[in-house]
């Protein structure tokens, strides 16, 4: 028998609901217009409904996404498909293009669950929790955290042993192992790709210890160590659960840095680690912090006042490009690097590492495009193909890229792209019906 596929009409396909697909969503949903947000991630929000607090204001970023979101998420122009990709879509002509949507099942059917999360303190798997960036454990059955939306459990079925505790706890009764797979046939008069950013991967600097030496660690886990709802109570070093007092960063971790394949500069890591260096003096006010650097890039409205403040609080900046980390018996670490200033090789202790990783172009996107290219620019992200006058531009009439899908940038740039990307996503629709 066939497989039966569901036939939808919306105005605007957005792929990615960070905050620059959220922002393009709701821009466009405002004016009118039929939105359907596509979401791989079990929540929307992105890495910014992730973050602690944000440069170089310190504004809680969960203060920001959370209302933002939740407008997203209760717009009458908007439908989320969470948990979903595209699997292809096709330009047919202009202002027509039809996209194949593959949603996973969850398992637990969001409208009727409660978040009460008693299914959580059933199940008897444990596995590495992902939000918390493998910090901490979760459940097979799992709200991913308290601000996510939807806030609804999930099951991830690779690791559940079908016990069925969840289901006979569950008061609601919305736990549904018979749920499968469901794919839609979306027909759009436009496509906005708002697919993010990748982090690099710092098992690829072997040198640096990561994955072997546990006190070495990313700047997204310190990030998840500051946020709100974070898996511990206070900052730890993950070897042995101690409160550090000597923090190192390490900057351009994969970044500016050909021999991993990512020349580029990832221009949030510089301010997101100034940012973490104050945020862990006022957590930790006896802590040491070294910030290790080869240019500090502080260009944005504030940033060098911020990166200044820094200074005044007492982080040391040391220009200097590390070489090699060693662990010692008690979990510190040993960071030999090149003292530029001083043009010498020198050795310095800390008791926790932190790798500021890079921005990496979320690859796979372009693919999905069939009879039209998504072009890529030289490092592999969305091609703006006319940068200084059309920013959301691509190689593809009607379709728009917003946000970081084109390069790496800060949160308020992200949320101008995704504007930008809905000023001409309106632009081009209008033309359909003029
Ligand atoms: C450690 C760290 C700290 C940071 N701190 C700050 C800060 O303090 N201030 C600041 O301004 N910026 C900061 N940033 C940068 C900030 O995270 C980005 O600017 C912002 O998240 C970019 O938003 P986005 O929507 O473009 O991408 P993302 O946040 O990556 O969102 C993309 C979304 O698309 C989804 N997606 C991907 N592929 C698909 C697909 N094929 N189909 C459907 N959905 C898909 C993803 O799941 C995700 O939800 C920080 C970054 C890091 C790594
Ligand atoms: S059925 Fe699966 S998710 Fe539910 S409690 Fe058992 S192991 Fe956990
Ligand atoms: S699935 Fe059921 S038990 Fe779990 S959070 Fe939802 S309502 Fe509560």
């Amino acid at each position: 028998m066939p497989e039966s596929i569901k036939t939808l009409e919306y105005d605007v396909l957005v792929i990615g609901g960070g905050i620059a697909g959220g922002e393009s969503a709701l821009n466009l949903a405002d004016i009118g217009y039929k939105v359907l947000l596509v979401e791989r991630d079990l929540t929307i929000g992105g890495k910014m409904i992730l973050l602690s607090k944000v440069f170089p204001t310190l504004d809680c970023a969960a203060c920001i996404t959370t209302p933002k979101v939740s407008e997203i998420a209760r717009h009458p122009n908007i439908t989320i498909f969470t948990g979903a990709e595209t699997e292809k879509v096709t330009k047919l002509g202009e202002h027509r293009f039809e996209a194949v949507i593959r949603q996973k099942p969850r398992y637990v059917n969001v409208s009727d669950c409660t978040g009460c999360q008693l299914c959580e303190e059933a199940c008897p798997v444990s596995v590495s929790d992902q939000y918390q960036y493998g910090m901490v454990g979760r459940k097979a059955v799992y709200i991913p955290f308290s601000i996510a939306s939807p806030r609804a459990a999930a099951i991830d079925i690779e690791n559940c042993t079908l016990c069925g505790a969840c289901e006979r706890v569950c008061p609601t009764q919305c736990i549904d192992f018979t749920q499968t797979e469901e794919r839609f046939l979306v027909k759009v008069k436009s496509v906005v790709v708002a697919t993010g950013f990748e982090l690099f991967d710092p098992l690829k600097i072997p040198r640096y210890g990561f994955g072997q030496y546990k006190n070495v660690i990313t700047s997204m886990q310190m990030e998840r160590q500051l946020a709100p709802t974070r898996p511990y109570n206070t900052i730890l070093r993950p070897g042995d659960g101690k409160m550090p007092d000597n923090i190192a960063y390490v900057l351009c971790t994969g970044s500016r840095d050909k021999t991993v394949g990512n020349p580029i500069c990832s221009q949030v890591c510089c301010m997101y680690s100034i940012k973490q260096a104050q945020l862990l003096m006022g957590a930790l006010p006896m802590a040491d912090i070294t910030i290790y650097y080869l240019h500090i890039r502080a260009f944005g409205k504030g940033f060098n006042e911020f990166y200044a403040q820094a200074q005044d609080m007492g982080v040391e900046f040391v220009k200097g490009k590390v070489g090699k980390i060693t662990e010692k018996e008690n979990g510190n670490l040993i960071l030999r690097y090149e003292d530029i200033e001083a043009g010498q090789v020198k050795e310095a202790e800390h008791d926790m590492v932190v790798l500021s990783v890079g921005v990496l172009p979320n690859r796979g996107i372009s693919e999905t495009f069939e009879n039209q290219k998504l072009e890529l620019d030289p490092f592999n992200f969305i091609n703006q193909t006319d940068i200084l006058a059309s920013p959301a531009k691509t190689s593809i009439e009607g379709v728009f890229v917003a946000g970081t899908a084109s390069g790496p940038m800060d949160i308020p740039d992200s949320i101008l792209s995704g504007g930008a990307a809905s000023a001409e996503t309106t632009s081009y629709l209008r033309r359909a019906v003029s």
